[in-house]
């Protein structure tokens, strides 16, 4: 059976995995990324991580397929060359050409929630499906469309970008540099962000809330707030949801999955999530797109990113 070696470059972590060509994760590993010690050193380790798997596994590196990297930014796939990726501090990083030197095999580059995407539809909660649309509800919104067991890449690797679509013209600052984008309000950040306006004009009206005595308000303390009863978190909660059925019904017109795809930390919250999404969901998509498209939980969790990153390789 073929295998290759996924990698999922994170801001945090490296996580490497090897899969094999039915997606089953065969063992994964992972390091921490030391950005601050600059690309070469992380390609460096991205090469040592590789020639450790293949050596555990008995394997030589011109046994594997390829290797597929997953990377949190913008990519040039032409040239293999991370053009931008902030939260590492990368600029027109050559990627693929030195690791391509260094081990000899195929490499393949995505960007990361095209990657995560990627692996849902392949071995995760898209499995069997031609038509997928992933979102990943993190700190940010991230999203990829797969066609046909292929990620739509668009022109210049930005398609799928579903998190930064405006929902709201002139709304609050996104980090692309528009306002009121999908991933400002649907979001961890953007719940917590929600949850802390709503409290302080609670506060301003005299009104009590749960959320006042939360020492670290995060989107999991929102939504277990929402569980709990409490009016503002509910409120909080329904407007990251009703606004996230709007951006998704609104991208399901445009690509008619057959699997809405929804995972990333806050698709924990399980079916305070799910069950509100898909009742708002026909209120935004075309009745025959709603009819087509089943919304369901992610599988694979932080395995997304390694298992897609392979398949590019396979
Ligand atoms: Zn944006």
């Amino acid at each position: 059976m073929r295998k290759a070696i996924g990698i999922d470059l994170g801001g945090t972590f490296i996580k490497a995995a090897l899969v094999d060509q039915e997606g089953a994760i065969l063992y994964k590993e992972e390091a921490p990324t030391l950005a601050e010690r600059g690309p070469d050193d992380i390609l460096l380790r991205i090469e040592q991580m590789i020639r450790d798997i293949a050596a555990k596994h008995a394997l030589q590196i011109s046994d594997l397929s390829g290797l597929g990297i997953a990377i949190p930014g913008f990519i040039d796939d032409a040239t293999g060359v991370a053009d931008e990726v902030v939260n590492i501090g990368w600029r027109n990083v050559a990627v693929r050409e030195p690791l391509h030197a260094r081990l000899g095999i195929h490499v393949a580059m995505e960007n990361d929630a095209n990657a995560a995407a990627l692996g849902e539809a392949w071995a995760g909660a898209g499995r069997g499906r031609r038509f997928a649309l992933c979102v990943t509800l993190g700190t940010g919104v991230g999203g990829g469309v797969v066609i046909d067991g292929k990620v739509l890449r668009g022109a210049n690797t930005m398609a799928g970008e579903i998190g930064h679509m405006v929902m709201v013209p002139g709304g609050a600052p996104c980090n692309c540099g528009h306002h009121g984008c999908l991933e400002t309000i649907s979001s961890a950040t953007g719940v917590v962000r929600l949850a802390r306006e709503g409290l302080a004009r609670a506060q301003a009206a005299g009104e009590s809330s749960a959320l006042a005595a939360v020492q670290d308000l995060t989107a999991a303390a929102v939504f277990a707030a929402a569980e709990a009863g409490d009016v503002l978190a509910n409120a909080v909660v329904d407007e990251a949801i009703e606004t996230l059925a709007w951006g998704l019904g609104t991208a399901a017109n445009v690509v008619n999955p057959e699997v809405i795809v929804v995972g990333g930390g806050m698709s924990r919250a399980g079916e305070r999530l799910f069950a509100p999404l898909r009742e708002a969901f026909p209120r935004y998509a075309l009745r025959r797109v709603a009819l087509a498209a089943t919304i369901v939980p992610a599988t694979l969790g932080n395995d997304a990113g390694v298992v897609g990153a392979a398949r590019l390789a396979l």
